[in-house]
């Protein structure tokens, strides 16, 4: 695993040098010397797992700074720990206030440095973690219904502002108890896994692609019209019929749907689609019908 990355903020270049030394041998250091660049390379990917941050420096001091990364969806999870000359409580309390998760007093001691250093880094990593562990399936590793629901309802509502096509696609597997009552649940498992690795292989990094039950995949295709996402469906549905995980014929019945301009919710939309996916059940499977 490569070293979380710091960054490490000071108008001083002497005391980021201090604070680089102690702790380069165990993470990716960046540095700068004002706030402004502080906030854009902490927009940037790959961002940084801490922020070191002092609070005098001339033009944007550290609480503006850190009032700043709060300010913003993208940057507001980035725990930030001030390092600073100001000693009086009433500093530290204002610091702690603006959410810096601690708060370090110059003269430094590099041990007492490292271990809270350490001691962020480690907590940052259990809720990075966590958050990984709430929004993704567990099985498959893609998204789970509920960062599906969340996601696709700001799609959705960005789609109607701007009238840009989005389209939905329903897929479960063709008679997959089948599969696990004659191989076994792990093969089923297994099988469940790989068609989770094509979907991602077959998808653009701006859809969304979720299991949201047993066997069953929802994928939200960006920028997408009725007639491609059919097109996309059944290319899908075609390399599933190629893949035989495991040597098994694995078959899936996808239901597709454009979202309607007129303010169509994403229930509504999903039960269209939910609709055109039984179509294609009844019509015998293997099948995409749009609705
Ligand atoms: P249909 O073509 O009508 O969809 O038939 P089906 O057998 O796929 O549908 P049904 O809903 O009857 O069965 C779904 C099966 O999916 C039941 C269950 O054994 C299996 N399943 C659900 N979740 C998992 C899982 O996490 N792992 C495995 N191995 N199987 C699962
Ligand atoms: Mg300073
Ligand atoms: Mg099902
Ligand atoms: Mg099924």
């Amino acid at each position: 695993m490569t070293n979380p990355i710091l960054l490490i903020v000071d108008d001083q270049p002497a005391n980021i040098q201090m604070l680089a030394t102690i702790l380069q041998d165990n993470y990716q250091i960046k540095v700068t010397t004002n706030g402004k660049d502080c906030l854009k390379i902490a927009n940037n990917s790959p961002q940084p797992d801490l922020i070191l941050l002092d609070i005098e420096m001339p033009d944007m001091n550290g609480y503006e700074v850190l009032r700043q990364l709060r300010a913003s969806q993208v940057t507001i999870d980035i725990p930030v720990i001030f390092v600073t000359a100001k000693v009086d409580y009433d500093d530290e309390e204002m610091g702690l206030e603006l959410g810096a998760v601690d708060y370090i007093t110059k003269p430094i001691h590099p041990a007492i440095v490292k271990v809270r250093v350490k001691n962020q880094i480690m907590i940052k990593h259990q809720k990075d973690q966590l958050i990984q562990m709430a929004l993704h399936d567990q099985l498959t590793k893609l998204y789970n219904r509920h960062y599906l629901m969340e996601t696709a309802r700001l799609k959705i509502a960005k789609s109607l502002r701007h009238k840009v096509p989005v389209s939905i696609a329903i897929m479960d597997l063709d008679h997959f108890k089948l599969i696990n009552d004659n191989h076994g649940h792990e093969i089923g498992d297994k099988v469940l896994i790989a068609i989770g690795e094509l979907l991602l292989g077959h998808t653009r990094k701006e859809d969304i692609t979720a299991r949201i039950g047993g066997e069953e995949f929802v994928i939200i295709f960006d920028h997408c019209n009725q007639i491609d996402v059919e097109v996309k469906a059944n290319h899908l549905r075609e390399k599933i019929e190629q893949l035989k995980p495991q040597q098994l014929n694995i078959t899936a019945s996808i239901g597709v749907s454009q979202l309607d301009f007129n303010g169509e919710t994403l229930e509504q939309l999903l039960n269209r689609a939910d609709k055109a996916l039984y179509q294609a059940k009844k019509q015998g499977r293997n099948k995409v019908i749009a609705i």
